[in-house]
């Protein structure tokens, strides 16, 4: 098969020719803000769990979300600056000890400036069954050889020492499933954070939703996957997070304040 017809994917196959945007410009604040309670829209949250931790290029501090306040309810001035120890920096909250999930992925990883974590339910249901969700639908092509499951429960990661192990058990995966817990997604910018923490947990109601049938998906061919990733990591991840920026707004505007 000559180049031409190989399959390719991504913006070397199709780019757009102009896209709608959102028509401003946002702090980080206020785009982790977004992220945080488009997250909680879509169900990713068990209730006031979870963080989205944010290491902006350059910085050693992290923007995160402070505890108390459920994802849904958080505005850009609710973001929390922290150090690696945790020490609020800048902010009018305090923020929990499990933090330390998301510090060590940082510190290691150049992939990691964004860290997201929670207990979205059908995840949390396969990381109970010991079972890492199958690529049966194309979209979640864009996990192949991301995922990870981690095993070892050790009881609430809330120490440094904790999150490094988690981090050595996660390798170079940006998806790793915890044992009796929920799910960590790590991604280089926030909207990839948000589109593919979306897109996990969906892969995983798939798989369950499969599961119950009691049949054998179709496998997708291995040569369908890496171009797919890349359409949907390269041109779908911007659109989707313009789309729920600007749905959002159009109805909590005051998530940016
Ligand atoms: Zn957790």
């Amino acid at each position: 098969v000559d180049d031409e017809r190989k399959p390719k994917g991504g913006v070397a196959a199709w780019a757009p020719r102009v896209m709608p945007g959102i028509g401003r410009d946002l702090s980080p604040r206020q785009a982790l803000a977004i992220a945080l309670r488009h997250l909680d829209d879509t169900g990713f949250c068990e209730n006031l769990t979870g963080h989205i931790t944010w290491q902006l290029s350059g910085e050693e501090t992290l923007l995160v979300n402070p505890w108390g306040l459920w994802w849904s309810e958080v505005t850009a001035s609710d973001i929390l600056t922290i150090d690696e120890l945790g020490t609020v920096l800048d902010g009018p909250w305090d923020v929990t000890p499990a933090f330390h999930i998301h510090t060590e992925l940082h510190r290691q990883r150049p992939d990691a400036r964004v860290v997201v974590h929670n207990h979205p339910i059908h995840a949390t249901v396969l990381a109970g069954l010991g079972v890492l969700p199958e690529i049966i639908h194309q979209n979640s092509a864009m996990f192949a050889d991301e995922l990870v499951f981690v095993n070892e429960y050790d009881g609430e990661v809330d120490s440094a020492s904790a999150g490094a192990a988690l981090a050595a058990r996660m390798g170079d995966a940006s998806v790793a499933v915890l044992a009796s817990h929920g799910v960590v997604v790590v991604a280089a910018t926030i909207e990839e954070a948000t589109y593919k923490s979306v897109m996990f947990e969906r892969m995983c109601d798939i798989h369950y939703r499969a599961m119950l049938t009691g049949r054998s998906p179709i496998p997708i061919a291995p040569e369908h996957l890496k171009p797919m990733k890349a359409s949907l990591l390269e041109r779908a991840a911007q659109a989707y997070w313009d789309g729920a920026v600007r749905q959002l707004l159009a109805v909590e505007p005051a998530v940016l304040n």
